[in-house]
């Protein structure tokens, strides 16, 4: 079953207000297995809207509309639906009982243009709005289904739940499941290429890489009768991926980089405190959104200047002096003193040129060093990003918390080993 979406209303088009009715119904016929191939968004104009409609009708078998069911002149959807269907509109009794009772309910007084929300097309089916006037309607017309649903959201939504859903769930053919992964360290290429064949052979699951900066996902898409057979299907092509991309996948899903961090630290039962320069306290910022991460994460310090450097991190004057704020050997004594100080089993200091000013020919903005100090190991990462200020900030905190992951990683996988 082909399904689309019609969004009635001259304030989308106007862009004063956002589309998330067909955002919702994309999403929900998704989840039900239905094609959808084409999304439209109409002015309240009659002659526009019957194009629509009929375009609609000449290439799917389920049309949607969202709005224009209102009182007001402007409000069409129903009156050009059934046009366009050649029915007429006869007033439907319930419907407009429930109206009356519901403006009794508010103690308002019903108008005379309410009386235009109660009609349907002949041989249609009243969808009742406990949230408000407009009633939907649902008809049936040459083997096409037609469902006009009022514009709000909170009247469309639970409308589309109890009314439509179970009429689509009896038509519908199987089910859509898509599940993400996330990957870091690699741009979108080096993934494609690395999975050029699996990328070519693609039919079901399928594979869709996005890009967006410092991560790559993978969208794997499924079509099966069940969840479980989708399921099945997106496990099988998973595990192939996982076999070539290995620790590069960090999370699934929703997962973000900071969470994956603060559950291996809280599977292992160690801690963290970061020393922050040029990201001025992002990285503790992220792990700190993190639900529980008082259980891995002792301290954040903001040490912008020298002289804080100093003073709580400990690291020594002539270093500063000799090597500059930006430069390896601070980086590695701000992990190192944090780490001190805060007695973390971990680390994490960092110090760069964030810019846009402040580059130099030997030290360019978008130039950071990533210090990190654990229990056995001691290293340094020397990352140069592009891109604006926040930028270079943003994807510092991102490669830290991956640098902090692939160290637990390997710590895992070795004592995994020894035992
Ligand atoms: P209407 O039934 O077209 O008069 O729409 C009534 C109200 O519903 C509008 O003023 C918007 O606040 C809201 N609305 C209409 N269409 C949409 C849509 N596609 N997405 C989100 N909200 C909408
Ligand atoms: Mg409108």
């Amino acid at each position: 079953m082909r399904a689309e979406i019609i969004s009635v209303g001259t304030e989308l088009l106007l862009g004063q207000i956002v589309d998330t009715n067909a955002v919702f119904l994309s999403r929900e016929l998704a989840n039900l297995g239905i094609d959808l191939y084409h999304r439209t968004t109409v002015g309240d104009n009659p002659e526009r809207l019957r194009q629509a409609l009929e375009a609609a009708l000449g290439r799917a078998e389920l049309v949607i509309t969202s709005g224009g069911l209102g009182p007001t002149a402007d409000d069409l959807t129903k009156e050009i639906v059934a046009e366009a269907l050649g029915l007429d509109l006869i007033l439907d009794r319930p419907s407009l009982e429930r109206m009356e009772a519901y403006f009794r309910q508010l103690g308002r007084r019903m108008t005379e243009n309410n009386y235009k929300q109660a009609l349907i097309p002949v041989g249609g089916k009243a969808l009742p709005n406990p949230h408000g006037t407009a009633p939907g309607v649902a008809v049936r017309w040459k083997e096409r289904l037609v469902i006009c649903l009022p514009g709000p959201p909170h009247e469309l939504e639970p409308m589309f739940r109890t009314y439509v859903l179970p009429m689509l769930q009896q038509e519908k053919s199987g089910v859509i499941f898509s599940r993400v992964l996330k990957i870091s360290g690699r741009g979108e290429s080096a993934v494609a290429e690395e999975l050029a064949d699996l990328l070519a052979a693609q039919s079901n699951p399928t594979v869709a890489p996005l890009a967006s900066p410092g991560e790559v996902k993978l969208r794997l898409t499924a079509r099966a009768d069940s969840t479980a057979a989708a399921e099945k299907l997106i496990a099988g092509l998973e595990a192939q991926i996982r076999e070539r991309l290995g620790s590069s996948i960090f999370g699934v899903d929703d997962e973000t980089m900071e969470e994956v961090v603060v559950r291996l630290l809280a599977n292992r039962g160690e801690t963290l405190a970061v020393a922050e320069s040029c990201t001025g306290g992002l990285l503790a910022g992220r792990l700190t959104e993190v639900p529980g991460a008082s259980a891995v994460f002792e301290r954040g310090v903001v040490t912008y200047s020298n002289r804080s450097k100093v003073e709580l991190l400990g690291i020594p004057e002539e270093v500063l002096t000799a090597c500059g704020a930006v430069s390896p050997e601070v980086a590695r004594l701000m992990a190192a003193g944090v780490k001190e100080k805060a007695g973390t089993d971990w680390g994490i200091g960092i110090t760069g040129i964030a810019g846009p000013g402040g580059g130099t020919v030997e030290k360019p903005v978008g130039l950071v060093y990533v210090g990190l100090e654990g229990p056995e190991i001691s290293l340094v990462k020397k990352l140069h990003f592009p891109g604006t200020r926040s930028a270079v900030r943003r994807r510092t905190v991102q490669t830290a918390l991956d640098l902090l992951r692939l160290e637990l990683l390997t710590k895992q996988s070795l004592s995994g080993r020894q035992k």
